[in-house]
């Protein structure tokens, strides 16, 4: 039997207008497709009738399948001589373990194609008019996971803080709602309690919620607002950009 192939594949933030061209032809002509749980459903419209659709996410509260089922699966479909699409939200190498499922291929004997898509965080702040990096604000980006790996050290944030400080970088938080209080109090040793913060929660969805709020009013503001998971938070002066978009959009409706 001729071994088929594996194609990571980056399914952007949600909207699945932000789908690249080549992700799209790679889920068209896909046999099987295993997906994440925070690909948006509109994705899958790509999906040939037939395709074998796979959820290893955690929808509807299920738990969510162990890593080393998911590339078990990959393997013996592969094997059996499937195309098969491994949908990742976002870009597969930003976080969600991409590079782990591309070794464990490689170890397989199998070399992957992965398809780039566009990354939670670099979307989430464009959503509210904002760019990650500008001349006056940001000299460069810092992409951080607030999910420390088990039993893992973890991020030092008031390193890191001290770090985008001195350096004018934009911080870029994965994952850090449920250490939210851990991140903002490591930050807080580094960083002004004014500092400017954005939490955009399901960026690009319909259901997207954000607020703009300051280092020191981050809990408060998460709880005031409900945000949960997923979530991207954003440190740093270019969320000063939102504030400037966001006043700029309201005296356009009183003027409109
Ligand atoms: N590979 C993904 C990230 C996987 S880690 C990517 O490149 O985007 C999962 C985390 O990504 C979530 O906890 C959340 O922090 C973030 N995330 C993914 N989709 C998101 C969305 N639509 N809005 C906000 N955050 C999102």
């Amino acid at each position: 039997m001729t071994p088929g192939q594996v194609t990571l594949v980056g399914a952007g933030p949600g909207d699945p207008e932000l789908l690249t061209l080549k992700a799209a032809k790679a889920i068209a002509a896909a046999s099987v497709i295993l997906v994440d749980d925070l690909v948006g459903d509109g994705v899958l419209a790509h999906a040939r009738p037939g395709a074998r659709i796979t959820y290893v996410g955690k929808r509807g509260g299920c738990k969510s399948t162990p890593q080393a089922t998911i590339e078990q699966l990959m393997l013996e479909a592969v094997r059996a001589g499937e195309n098969v699409v491994r949908l990742k939200g976002g870009d597969p190498f930003i976080f969600g373990r991409g590079g782990e499922e591309v070794e464990s291929l490689r170890r397989a004997g199998i070399e992957p194609v992965v398809v780039n898509g566009i990354t939670a965080g670099l979307a989430a702040l464009t959503t509210l008019g904002a760019p990650l990096t500008h001349r006056d604000r940001a000299h460069g980006v810092v992409f951080a996971t607030g999910h420390p790996q088990k039993n893992g050290p973890g991020v030092d944030w008031a390193r890191l803080g001290a770090a985008v400080g001195e350096l004018r970088l934009t911080l870029v938080i994965y994952m850090g709602i449920s250490s939210a209080p851990s991140i903002q109090a490591g930050l807080l040793a580094a960083l002004p309690e004014g500092t400017p913060v954005a939490v955009i929660e399901r960026a690009s969805l319909p259901a997207q919620r954000q607020c703009v709020t300051t280092l020191g009013g981050l809990l408060d503001s998460l709880r005031a607002q409900g945000l949960g998971s997923p979530a991207i938070m954003v440190v740093g002066d270019v969320v000063r950009g939102v504030r400037a978009a966001l006043a700029e959009a309201a005296r356009a409706t009183e003027t409109g």
